[in-house]
């Protein structure tokens, strides 16, 4: 990941927020992720304790939801 040439950073979340270096998103406070990263939306959740807890939540929502389905 050398010499990486990336110097507009957005939010995966908002692709219209963008910033010339890292900073936060103005629409949620994430944190902006430089362009062109691969698995920028990953770093983003992984990156983010707020992004975590709901997916966490949706996780277990999602498989309350299947169970419920199920019996
Ligand atoms: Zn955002």
């Amino acid at each position: 990941m050398a010499g990486t040439s990336a110097s507009r950073y957005f939010c995966p979340m908002h692709s219209d927020v963008r910033a010339a270096g890292p900073g936060k998103c103005s629409k949620c406070g994430m944190d902006l992720v430089p362009e062109g990263t691969r698995f920028a939306l990953l770093q983003h959740m992984l990156g983010n304790r707020t992004h975590l807890i709901v997916m966490a939540a949706f996780m277990v929502a999602l498989m309350a939801a299947a169970m419920m389905m199920l019996r």
